[in-house]
């Protein structure tokens, strides 16, 4: 998922409107043209997720600032908080959110969003990388 969306290749439904693979560009779930950067951070459902893990208001500059920025500077930058490697949680992140998102639409599961949220609290928090090895 992250190498179709840092080459610009992420299948969403604006994506495969323009290759005649459906006959909508709306998102699934609110109906606004469902770009990359609405499909994983600017949905109302996706920034509850966002908002939730982080604890982050719907103001905080990560929801107006380069979201590829950002992804490229999260995943080389080896951050940990609270003894969490932050590129993890971030990847997670994405990807949970984007295989939440093919769920919904492919109507095999109404998963919710916070839901995914909780599982990528706990997911940080008891199967980071290295937490078995000790
Ligand atoms: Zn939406």
């Amino acid at each position: 998922m992250l190498w179709h969306l840092l080459n610009k290749r992420l299948p969403t439904n604006e994506h495969r409107l323009i290759r005649f693979m459906t006959d909508s560009a709306s998102c699934p779930r609110c109906t606004i043209l469902e770009s990359f950067l609405h499909a994983l951070r600017d949905c109302t459902w996706v920034k509850e997720v966002w908002m939730g893990l982080f604890g982050i208001s719907s103001h905080h500059s990560f929801f107006s600032e380069d979201l590829l920025g950002r992804i490229s500077s999260n995943m080389l930058n080896s951050v940990t908080i609270e003894d969490v490697e932050w590129s993890f949680v971030f990847g997670m992140a994405l990807e949970s959110i984007w295989r939440s998102r093919n769920l919904f639409i492919f109507k095999i599961s109404r998963i919710t969003l916070s839901v995914v949220a909780l599982k990528l609290v706990l997911l940080a928090v008891f199967a980071r990388p290295g937490v078995d090895e000790a």
